[in-house]
């Protein structure tokens, strides 16, 4: 997109004239939920937060992929770094991501453990064909936008006989979580989720329809939106129209980059290498059907099966709130610990870690 484009995403005129129609259209307080970690940081990099009347509630969501991977996942991952003839490779921002112990793979790493950061599945590919005397075990975490690349480097090994390459899968799946959230016992009168802000690189991946579920099943509205302030207020008027108009409506609003029917090439890859399994989520606990495990035909790749890896559900990091945080329900900022016991440069738990995570986000624009 050319910049001249993506300056009509920050016009202030625009804006404005936008946020007007918001405020005029607001009956009652919205409580809306971003489901993205990226939109979390993009509401409050833009200053949009502080623009917005207060009937608006800003919920944040489980969509920061290494806040969501389980204490027991980092701990198998750590367990793993441990074994000797083994080569970890990872996305950087797991590698301060505590485990139930709050051990990391940054302290594993300077304890001697093989850890090595990758950009790339392809990157790790290649560690391991320069390393044929060890395993080299890609950590596979993230929602239905990574999938398909790791996904794909599996099919990438198979045909380039890396035969020491792993793939440890803990992907996990976006609608069921939603269902999952929405589906669990009723929050306190005004405590609710009124509405969805649905995170647009995973939706470019899946499309609109796995989304209907929401309007139609839960009487909720939810709007596909893109990171830029016009964007964001464009789907918050929509959400505020559906409330109005008793609505509850699912639009696609970030057309230039989603299509309604997501990226059909992208989910053929997934469906190939991987198949659903349930999936422990860090602070909501197991959820059918919400994750990936490793397809039989790459069963040769598969950490899980080669290590005989089991995941077992164990209690959260003492004191850490992350998991009511995820769901919506405690913002950072009212966790005991927040700028305290917990900071970015010590962070307690993974929604500090990540820049992703909403406890980072409320901590470096502070709010208190
Ligand atoms: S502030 Fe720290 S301890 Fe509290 S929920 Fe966030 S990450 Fe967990």
């Amino acid at each position: 997109m050319s910049l001249e484009i993506l300056d009509q995403f920050h016009d202030p005129a625009l804006c404005r004239s936008v946020l007007d129609r918001l405020c005029a259209t607001l009956t009652g307080p919205l409580r809306f939920m971003e489901v993205c970690g990226t939109h979390t940081v993009a509401i409050f990099r833009s200053g949009l937060r502080s623009l917005l009347p207060k009937e608006i509630v800003h919920l944040s969501g489980p969509g920061c992929p290494v806040c969501v991977t389980h204490e027991a996942e980092i701990n198998a991952f750590l367990d793993l770094a441990e074994k000797p003839g083994v080569i970890i490779a990872t996305f950087g921002d797991l590698m301060r991501v505590p485990g139930s112990r709050g051990r990391t793979l940054k302290a594993a790493q300077a304890d001697g453990a093989r850890v090595s950061v990758v950009y790339s599945p392809p990157d790790a590919i290649k560690l391991a064909a320069e390393n044929p005397d060890a395993k080299v075990v890609f950590l596979g975490v993230g929602f239905e936008t990574t999938a398909p690349g790791v996904a794909a480097s599996l099919m990438m090994a198979k045909a380039q006989g890396v035969s020491n390459y792993r793939v440890l899968s803990f992907h996990k799946l976006v609608p069921p979580a939603l269902e999952a959230l929405l589906a669990d016992a009723d929050p306190a009168p005004g405590q609710g989720i009124d509405a969805f802000i649905m995170p647009g690189h995973v939706s470019a991946i899946i499309g609109v329809e796995p989304y209907r579920v929401v309007g139609e099943r839960y009487g909720k509205a939810a709007a596909v939106a893109g990171f830029e302030p016009l964007d964001i207020l464009q789907a918050l008027l929509f959400l505020a129209e559906c409330q109005r108009d008793g609505t509850p409506k699912v639009a696609n609003l970030y057309r230039r980059v989603v299509r309604d029917e997501g990226n059909a090439k992208a989910r053929a890859v997934m469906a190939q290498a991987f198949t659903s399994a349930d999936a422990l989520w860090r602070g909501i606990g197991l959820i059918p059907g919400s994750g990936l495990e490793i397809a039989p035909e790459f069963a040769a790749f598969d950490a899980k099966r080669d290590f005989a890896i089991e995941i077992k559900d164990c209690p959260p990091l003492p004191g850490c709130k992350c998991g009511e945080v995820l769901k919506g329900r405690l913002a950072p900022n009212l966790c005991p610990l927040f700028g305290k016991a917990c900071t970015p440069a010590k962070p307690v738990g993974p929604c500090m870690v990540s820049t992703e995570g909403s406890c980072a986000a409320y901590y470096k624009y502070q709010v208190d």
